[in-house]
Order: structure tokens, then sequence, then C-alpha cells
């Protein structure tokens, strides 16, 4: 019989009430992994309630700032111990490679002990006066309950980097992970549960996004909503809680450029192109899908990047040499296959790739890597982020001209340049309307870098002592003495 996993709630695991549940599929062998609760509007309130209770319970404040640490320091251990299996797990539900999930993990008990060290250094500060009879002074404090709301792609970092501050800021926390990836958040709280976090600090409510994602959005007593996903659900949260006036940090889609100049190492940048672009089969957010190349190098990168797009490694991401695995779920291909006809119909060239892999023994849902040539600003696939592993490259000449096509989208998410010249790389990140640039290399990240989209993107940050601010209100005390 098919594995179920519950609800994670008030440190329980809960059935869900209406008793229904929902399927995830593994994308490489298309075999069904685990039925997860199909989560409703009862399921969130009684999660809500939960988070509510806890964050009022006396226990929870008794904590402390320096213990909420420690607590956040057990849970980043217990995740290192714990970081095979929850990569196993991650790369069977999302079919990205085990080696980068394994990476992730390795990574991810990082991002709890850079809270873990903040918690305790959240501060207000006492505010000159011009009466001396007044003392005005601010204390940070924590908002409530927190919902948030994460996609499939990497989906136990993306939690962590909204969960872990928030709980280091005192607040405590209702997840809604991606109906594709429910199982490493459920894990995840779990091990919360066993690094000392009370009953009802972390919880977990599966489903759809339609049903349990909308109803933590509007649920009365979430005090604000983290949600990284498509920029279309984003701006749909956006509205609701404008609405109601409570906070909302958003991490959305993105079209990012990767720039190669004329004076580029290009061996290096056309590894910095295929990883940007290639890297979990272009389902980034940060993917370097639209790769401006100068007209003097454009023929070599090209050839360069083709040859080595050629020679991916496709398969079973599970393996070791596997160099890309497959597309996350059914509609995710069906997006790609139908983008890559639409720029052939817009006039595009099919460089490389442009179909589904022959020749493998998994039937799950690859596609090769692609490269598009002869396409130009106008076109549907190099202005909407098709999330697959799909680049679109174009020659410039001039860096105004570069510039100004780089930064003509609606999205601003992130931005790669390549260059030996150290002033064309400050004054082209400088001009760049991207909230991550990247001279030189690509993609790295770090939980101390604070990260931001522009534009369509996001609002407010992730990442960084910044997005724990994020998670608390700020008052401003006056007393009269
Ligand atoms: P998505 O918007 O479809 O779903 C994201 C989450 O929102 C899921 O948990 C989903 O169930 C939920 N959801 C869907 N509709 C909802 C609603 N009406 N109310 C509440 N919740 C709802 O996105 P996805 O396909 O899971 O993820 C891919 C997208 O995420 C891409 O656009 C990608 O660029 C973006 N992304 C952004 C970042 C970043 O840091 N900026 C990182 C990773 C992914």
């Amino acid at each position: 019989m098919t594995e179920r996993l519950n609800h994670f709630i008030g440190g329980e695991h809960v059935a869900p009430s209406e008793g229904t549940y929902f399927t995830s599929t593994n994308p490489s062998t298309l075999v069904v992994l685990y039925e997860a609760a199909r989560g409703n509007a009862e399921d969130v309130d009684r999660a809500v309630s939960s988070a509510r209770h806890t964050f009022e319970s006396a226990a929870w404040k008794r904590i402390g700032a320096t213990a909420r640490g420690h607590l956040l320091r057990r849970l980043g251990d217990l995740v290192g111990e714990n970081a095979e299996q929850l990569a196993m797990c991650e790369s069977l539900d999302n079919g990205k490679l085990l080696r980068e999930m394994r990476g992730q993990m390795r990574m991810l008990p990082e991002y709890f002990y850079y809270y873990a060290g903040l918690a305790d250094k959240i501060q207000g500060s006492q505010i000159p006066s011009t009466n001396p009879d007044i003392l005005n002074y601010t204390q940070r404090e924590a908002l409530g309950v927190v919902g948030a709301i994460t996609p499939w792609n990497s989906p136990l970092t993306l939690t962590t980097s909204k969960i872990a501050p928030a709980l280091a800021a005192g607040n405590t926390v209702v997840i809604k992970p991606s109906e594709y990836t429910s199982r490493t958040v459920l894990l995840l709280a779990e091990l919360a549960d066993k690094a000392g976090f009370p009953p009802g600090a972390i919880n977990v409510v599966t489903g759809l996004g339609a049903e349990a994602g909308a109803a933590l959005v509007s649920h009365p007593k979430i005090a604000k909503i983290s949600f990284t996903g498509s920029t279309g659900t984003g701006s749909h949260i956006a509205a609701q809680t404008a609405a109601r006036f409570i906070g909302c940090t958003l991490e959305l889609g993105g079209k990012s450029p990767n720039i190669v100049f004329g004076d580029a190492n290009v061996a290096n940048a056309a590894m910095g192109v295929v990883a940007g672009i290639y890297a979990a089969a272009g389902q980034t957010c940060i993917a370097g899908s639209r790769v401006f190349a100068h007209k003097s190098v454009y023929e070599e990168l090209l050839e360069r990047v083709t040859e080595r797009a050629r020679s991916i490694r496709i398969g079973d991401p599970l393996l070791d040499e596997t160099e890309l695995g497959p597309l996350a779920f059914k509609d995710q291909l069906e997006k790609v296959e139908s983008y890559v006809k639409i720029g052939a119909a817009e006039g595009a060239t099919v460089h490389s790739g442009g179909g589904r892999p022959t020749g493998l023994e998994l039937p799950g849902y690859f596609y090769e890597p692609t490269v598009l040539t002869d396409v130009d600003n106008n076109m549907r696939v190099v202005r909407e982020e098709i999330f697959g592993p799909v680049a679109a490259i174009m020659p410039f000449e001039r860096e105004d001209e570069l510039l100004a096509l780089a930064n003509d989208t609606e999205y601003g998410l992130a931005a790669g340049v390549w260059t030996q010249n150290l002033a064309t790389a400050h004054r082209v990140a400088r001009k760049l309307d991207a909230g991550t640039v990247w001279v030189n290399t690509y993609r790295a990240m770090s939980p101390m870098s604070p990260r931001q989209g522009f534009k369509n993107s996001g609002v407010g940050i992730e990442h960084g002592i910044e997005s724990m601010y994020e998670y608390t209100r700020l008052k401003s005390i006056w007393i009269n003495t």
C-alpha cells in the first residue's frame, strides 16, 4: 500500500479533516512515491490556532532569545546528521540531481547557525530627544504566526530561508510546502520537534495551492505571509495581504541576463552560462535564460555552450555521472515543449536540443538542454520565464545597447557579468536592474548575503540580517520621566 503522510500540527501527525490525500510522483520513473494529506481551511485553522497558542504561551516567551538560538543550532545539527536522507527524498520528489541536493543539504545547517547567532542580537535603540524629560526608545517585537508558502525546486532551502529568521525573531510558523514536494518539509518539522522546539512552534499543512495555500493566506490570525513561487501567484497573494494590511515577503520569478563581454575568459564564461541555465534543468528562479555575448566572442561562446550542452549526460538523477535530470512534473515538461514551439514559430532557430531525449531507459519528464538563436527581446521566449533548460543567446555590440536590452524585462532577480575589466564589472553591476549581480561566477548564494528581487521578481528581502527584521515590528516608546 502507498505510504501516507499527514500534516504536522502541534507536535503531532494529524490526518486531514476530510480524509483526502493526493499523490506525489517520482518524475524520473513516474512511480508514485507517497500520498500526502490534502489540507483544507479547517486543517489550516487548526495549524494556525496551534501556532498562535504556542506564540502566546508563557513557555514560548520564557525560552528567550539565546535559547531560541540554541534550538535553531540543534535543529541545524540534526539537519546535518540527516542530510543524506533529506537529499535523497528531495531528489526523488523533484528529480533534481542527488549530487546537487547533497550539496544543498550540506549548506543547510549554515542557515540555521547563522540565524541562531542573530537571535539574541535583535535590539532596539535609544532615540535622541530634544526634551530632556523624555526618554524615547525602540524595541523590535515578533509578529505572531508567520505563514510560509514554498515551491518545489529547492524545498528545504527555501523553507529554511523563511522559518530560520522568523523563529529567531520569536515568531511561530505554519508552512504550506509545494504539493510536489511535501515530504522533506514534514521531516524538517519532525527534526524541529526532536531539537526541542515546543509543540505548535513549527506546523506543516500539506495540500494544494488553491486550497491549503489560499486558506493560509486568508486566515485572520496570520501576521505575515512569506512566499516563494511564481510571479502570478505572488501577485494574487500581494493583493490579499495588502487588503488586510499584513506583511508579505515575495520571492518570485526571473528572466536573468548572463552577459559575456569581449574581454571575458570565454571558456570560463561558457561554463558559467551552462551552469546558469542547465543546472536543475533550468528550474531555478535565477536561471540565466537570456545570454548576451559581445559580437567579438559570440560565435566562440555559442560553439562552446552548444558543444557542452550536447555532451550533458541526461538520466537518472540518483547516479553520480548524471548531469541533467528530468523536469519536476508533466505540466513543466509540456510548458517547456510549448515554449520551444512558440520560439520556433516566432522565428527563433533551435540551434541545439529542442526535444525529448531518445534512448533513455527511464520514462520520465526529460528534456534536452536547448539553445535558441536568432532571438530578440520581442519574442515570448525571451520575455517570459520558461523555467526549463532553454537558453536564448543573443549578440550585442555596444554597452549602452546591451544595458537597455538586459534591463528590458519585467523581472529583476539576478544577472551575470563576464569580463576581465574591473571598471566594466563595477559599472555594469551598478547599472543592471537586478537584486543580485554575479561577476565571473553564477549562482553563488549564502545565508549571510541579503537577496531581493527587483521589479516583478519580488518584495522584501531574504537572507542576511535584513531578512530577520522582516519578521519583526518596531515599536517606539516615549516615557515622560
Ligand atoms: P507556484 O506559484 O505555482 O507555487 C508556489 C507555492 O504556492 C506552492 O506551494 C503552491 O501550492 C502555492 N500556491 C499556489 N497557488 C496559491 C494560492 N492561490 N494561494 C496560496 N498559495 C498558492 O510556483 P512553483 O511552480 O511552485 O515554483 C516555481 C516558481 O517559483 C518560478 O516562477 C520560480 O522562479 C519561483 N521561484 C522563485 C525563487 C526566488 O527566490 N525568487 C526561488 C525559487 C522559485
